[in-house]
């Protein structure tokens, strides 16, 4: 059976103006080590679907199962990285990347270490005593990659990790994913990680992933794409 099963999930936001239906119906399967990308118009719902898989909102109808338990609240085997950096200011970059360590009590300094390894792995190995602030945008987006490995989950949700930066430092942040993505794939032993990869960038998509979704705006079907394969440096 699929390792992410989203079974005619319907989302509705309860806004101050009133309900907002998000999601509409959504049917679609993911393999275990699969790399999806998911594309669609704006307000589409690839936001939403995201925070449902990640338990951070709850489905208002249908459900979503991963790894054979439906999904009610955040676990450790989903990491999340967000459109911005949402990064607690007063702490350290190194204390921002062991956070969901104290989310799920466990201990920080048994993750110590993994944490200054996925640091140097994109880059940031002599900022982990900094404070976000004083790190680019760029460079914040790639210290929150880093918290969202630091449980090593099977699984790595995305959602247009690099939308809010600029053309040079998307051309750097995509090579520090292909760079972490090959890290997985290649580290022995280690299985690949199940990737969704929400992008607005179609060339982005094709290039990283195994499979593109469509989504279209509601009624809220996906359309599944195989892409051509581009060759990977
Ligand atoms: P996206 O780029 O995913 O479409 P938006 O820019 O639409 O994101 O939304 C940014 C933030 O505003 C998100 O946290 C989202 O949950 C919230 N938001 C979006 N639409 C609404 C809405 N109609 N009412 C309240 N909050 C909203
Ligand atoms: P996308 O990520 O594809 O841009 P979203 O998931 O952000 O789409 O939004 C889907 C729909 O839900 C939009 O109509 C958006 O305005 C609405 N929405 C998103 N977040 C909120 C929120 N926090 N409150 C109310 N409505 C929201």
């Amino acid at each position: 059976s699929p390792f992410i099963e989203i079974d005619d999930v319907h989302m509705v936001y309860q806004a101050e103006s009133g309900p907002v239906e998000a999601l509409r119906g959504i049917n679609l399967s993911i393999n275990r080590g699969e790399f999806v990308s998911l594309v669609g118009p704006s307000g589409c719902g690839k936001s939403t679907l995201l925070r449902c898989i990640a338990g951070l909102r709850p489905v208002t109808g249908g459900r979503i199962v991963v790894d054979g338990a439906p999904v009610v609240k955040p676990i450790p085997k989903v990491g999340m990285v967000f459109q911005t950096a949402i990064m607690l200011k007063w702490r350290t970059v190194l204390d921002n990347v062991l956070l969901p360590t104290e989310l799920y009590g466990l201990k920080p300094a048994d993750f110590r270490d993994r944490a200054h390894d996925l640091l140097k792995l994109v880059g940031l190995g002599d900022f982990a005593k900094k404070r976000p602030g004083e790190l680019s945008g760029g460079m914040q987006q790639r210290a929150s990659l880093c918290r969202a490995l630091i449980l090593d989950p099977p699984i790595l949700l995305m959602d247009e990790p690099f939308g809010a930066l600029d053309a040079m430092t998307r051309d750097e942040m995509n090579l520090e994913l292909l760079r972490i993505w090959g890290e997985q794939r290649i580290s022995e032993g280690a299985e690949r990680k199940t990737v969704i990869f929400v992008t607005h960038s179609i060339p982005e998509a094709c290039f990283l992933s195994d499979r593109v979704v469509v989504m279209s705006p509601r009624p809220g079907r996906v359309a599944s794409i195989k892409p051509v394969q581009l060759p990977r440096p």
